[in-house]
């Protein structure tokens, strides 16, 4: 199995391309075929490098690793379809050769008015052929009168094509139903059709993965690769994704682009544990390894209803990931700031206690701040710190510098306090906060003049 990735590189990858992406990745693992990226770069004016660099720095990032394409050229290359104008014109001749293209010199005006008629009459838009038959002797005239012409294909009449999508089952196509439709643009540039189609079949991609919104341009695509005699790959058109509001996903309803997350500390295997899954069902709810998702991924289990996007369950593989770093990544991801408020004796305490409580960097932030800068209470904290009474205050005072275990065992004797009431007023004196990590852990990490100023803050209104 050969699958590809065949992005234009207009824009930053975001969560539908980069899924469309995942699956493919997926397919070519579980199968043990290979994964190609293609970039498609025909659009010169949309297209840009820096576009593709990005695009190649967040497949690695997810661990997308291509086995063949641009640095990694297995024989089929280029990859890039900006390099490939000589391939086309090969192939473009073939069909030339055949009677199966021809140049069409409608000016954009001309269809703008055949498509008005067409909506008028109720029919639906498509290229009515008035230029499938000119004879040689006009196209020659008009060719050299200088007129600009596209290049569109012969669509065969009264035929049927039909193919068994990989996620949607049997798909039919009247053939009458489609117009004879553009190979080359006005500027001898290659249609996305074309060149998407043809490069598949050189590249010996043999299972194409993408999104449905591509769907009714296979017929097209099947039809020219069998007048060329090419391979047919077999083709699966991915559901789309929602947002929560029902509505396809976009930047207004949750979606964002792969280098956001990225910035955002979002985990690379919590992404794909969480996109795996969406549209995509594992008999294996729990987290897995990159290696394992590709292992386990079959591309039948695809579904094809619409796969809805939920902030939530991305957040819980998320938390499934952070879990799973080892120190010294999570270390470096919490960043810099973070890292200069622990006090380096405090570091190997602070991530056993801080890394269960965190989702995200900020949170471990959140938490450096509260164990290591000065924490002031608002009023309702002091005041539900202040409840605990005096007794209870002033053991904790005593036994500031004892383990937690004794200072516990201390304020209970002192005060009589338990459950609730003795352990609420402690987390709030250690952190202002009603949750959080381990007390025992908090209070080891909490240096005792830092305990004895919060102390000093709540004994000081009870004098008062
Ligand atoms: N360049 C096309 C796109 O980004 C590729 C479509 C396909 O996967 O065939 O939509």
């Amino acid at each position: 199995m050969k699958t590809r990735f065949a992005p234009s590189p207009t824009g930053y990858i975001h969560m539908g391309n980069a899924r469309t992406a995942l699956f493919s990745y997926l397919a070519a693992q579980a199968a043990g075929g290979d994964f190609v990226l293609r970039i498609e770069d025909t659009d010169a004016e949309r297209s840009r490098e820096e576009y593709v660099d990005a695009l190649r720095e967040d497949l690695l990032w997810l661990g997308l690793p291509w086995q063949e394409g641009p640095d990694a050229d297995k024989g089929n290359g280029p990859y890039w379809q900006s390099q490939r104008d000589a391939i086309y014109a090969e192939y473009y001749q073939k069909l030339e050769d055949m009677g199966m293209i021809y140049p069409c010199f409608c000016t954009p005006l001309e269809l703008e008015v055949m498509r008005k008629m067409q909506a008028q009459a109720g029919l639906p838009p498509r290229y009515d052929g008035r230029h499938a038959n000119l004879t040689p002797e006009q196209v020659a005239q008009r060719k050299a009168e200088g007129q600009p012409f596209t290049l569109r294909f012969r669509v065969p009449k009264g035929e049927e094509v039909v193919f068994d999508d990989m996620v949607k089952g049997k798909q039919r196509f009247k053939t009458n139903d489609i117009g004879d439709f553009i190979i080359a643009r006005g500027d001898g540039s290659p249609a996305f059709f074309f060149c998407n189609a043809i490069d598949d079949a050189l590249m010996g991609i043999t299972h194409v993965l993408r999104g449905e919104d591509h769907l009714t341009n296979t017929p097209r695509q099947i039809m020219m690769l069998k007048a060329l005699g090419l391979p047919i790959p077999q083709y699966g058109h991915m559901n789309l994704i929602l947002g929560t509001d029902g509505a396809p996903l976009s930047k207004r309803n949750g979606s964002r682009n792969i280098r956001q997350m990225q910035s955002e500390g979002f985990r690379p295997d919590a992404v794909l544990n969480y996109m795996a899954r969406l549209g995509h069902y594992y008999e294996n709810p729990a987290y897995m390894t990159p290696a394992e998702l590709g292992a386990q991924f079959k591309v039948e289990n695809c579904g094809s209803a619409p796969a809805r996007f939920d902030e939530a369950q991305l957040h819980y593989w998320q938390k499934e990931a952070v879990m799973r770093m080892d120190d010294a990544s999570w270390w470096e991801w919490i960043g810099a700031e973070t890292r200069a408020l622990v006090p380096s004796t405090q570091q190997v305490a602070f991530i056993e206690a801080i890394r269960p409580n965190t989702v995200f960097p900020q949170d471990a932030l959140t938490w450096a701040k509260i164990l290591f800068t000065p924490l002031a209470f608002d009023s309702e904290t002091e005041a539900a710190i202040a409840a605990a009474g005096p007794a209870f205050l002033t053991a904790v005072e005593t036994h500031v510098k004892a383990s937690y275990s004794d200072m516990i065992d201390a304020v209970k004797t002192a005060s009589g306090a338990k459950g609730k009431a003795l352990f609420l007023p402690l987390r709030l004196l250690m952190t202002a906060r009603h949750d959080g990590p381990e007390m025992a852990k908090l209070w080891h990490l909490i240096d005792s003049e830092a305990m004895l100023a919060r102390l000093g803050q709540v004994m000081t209104v009870q004098e008062g």
